[in-house]
């Protein structure tokens, strides 16, 4: 057993368009490891540190984080995890527009995390390996295969359930999980590719900014030791949980009580359990003792219990506009990364031996 606590990374992306053409004003900055907030207005200045950060402003820049820097500092790690038996977890989190997708999926030649994750752990792949893939979102508390297509008539129009295994923990029943034995097989890009484009045709308030996707592999390694003459199998089982969460616009505050839990139904339960979930873990982190976490609140962190607080290696990336006009969105998001960071994690090799 290993004990650790969430790393955090903040990533801050270039100008839009439209910022630019507002001739929006810079307002974060880095210096070295730190990372600077200045309001526009109250002309106050707050100061943060995360495990990473990365800037990606202006690739001019000395310091420009790539899509590969991001990568291989933050997603590279969990890999190798991964190979040893450990579950892990990376989620993106921030307001829409700010760089999650693009962080997490990216596009063909600028590929994020999940499509160079996914590359480097089929090079790295042994011949005793046994590799699954799922794909779902979650709109509206409901859950929903992202790996069917919607075409096929016989699909299913029921939003799926979450279950409990009594070892295994929470997941989804009957979402389609495919075997995948090259980089090829995966193709992720391409319903995600869509998806990206119909956020922009439909501007901000569209359903990708309210929906979380949860990319998962399971991968099985299995050994065969010879103990006494005699053969036995051994594996070790690892879930990898890649999160492209909904825009956090909406409940901006890990504080998550008051005013904002009586916006009632506009807002989404999941991120605002998560913000419950963080909070409680935090908490616990800081005074020792056990505090009742939420998962089972919403449908996202029942499903990502393990995730957070739990048997896995996690590590979040927080992200970022420079602007100064969306100072107050940033800073909420800063706030929340810095929470998550004081999360313990007591992750562990999962073998199997009973094969
Ligand atoms: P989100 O998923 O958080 O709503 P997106 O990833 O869709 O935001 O990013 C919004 C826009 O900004 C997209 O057009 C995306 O290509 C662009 N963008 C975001 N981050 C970066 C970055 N680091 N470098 C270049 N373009 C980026
Ligand atoms: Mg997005």
């Amino acid at each position: 057993m290993e004990n650790s606590a969430v790393t955090v990374a903040v990533r801050v992306r270039p100008f839009s368009a439209r910022e630019k053409t507002e001739k929006a004003s810079q307002v974060i900055f880095m210096n070295g490891q730190e990372m600077i907030v200045q309001h526009p207005e109250s002309k106050q200045s707050y100061s943060f540190t995360y495990d990473f950060s990365f800037c990606s402003v202006d690739d001019g820049d000395p310091a420009f984080a790539s899509q590969k820097t991001v990568y291989q500092t933050l997603a590279k790690p969990l890999l190798f995890r991964a190979f040893e038996g450990f579950n892990t977890c990376l989620f993106a989190y921030g307001q829409t527009g700010s760089g999650k997708s693009y962080t997490m999926m990216g596009f063909e030649e600028e590929a994020g995390v999940i499509p160079r994750f996914c590359q480097e752990l089929f090079i790295k792949l042994a011949s005793m390996c046994h590799v699954e893939m799922s794909y779902f979102e979650v709109y509206n508390e409901k859950i929903h295969d992202l790996l069917v297509t919607r075409e096929e008539p016989h699909q299913r129009r029921m939003p799926l359930r979450v279950r409990e295994h009594p070892v295994h923990g929470p997941y989804v029943a009957e979402l389609s999980a495919n075997v995948v034995s090259s980089y090829t097989d995966i193709k992720v890009g391409e319903p995600l590719g869509n998806k990206q484009r119909a956020t922009a045709a439909t501007g901000m308030n569209d359903k990708s900014s309210r929906s979380h996707s949860v990319f998962t592999l399971v991968m099985t390694q299995t050994k065969t030791e010879f103990v006494e003459g005699e053969e036995h199998d051994h594996s070790i089982i690892s879930r990898i949980n890649l999160v492209d969460l909904a825009g956090s616009e909406r409940c901006n505050s890990a504080q998550t009580s008051g005013e904002r839990l009586r916006e009632g139904a506009s807002i989404n339960k999941s991120l605002l359990t998560l913000g419950k979930v963080i909070s409680a873990l935090s908490e616990q982190a800081l005074t020792r003792k056990k505090v009742f976490t939420p998962y089972r609140e919403s449908v996202l962190t029942w499903l990502l219990k393990e995730s957070l607080g739990g048997n896995s290696k996690t590590a979040m990336i927080a992200t970022v506009s420079p602007a100064g006009s969306n100072v107050e969105e940033s800073l909420s998001t800063l706030r929340y990364a810095q929470q998550a960071r004081t999360i313990i994690n007591v992750a562990k090799v999962n073998e199997d031996t009973s094969a």
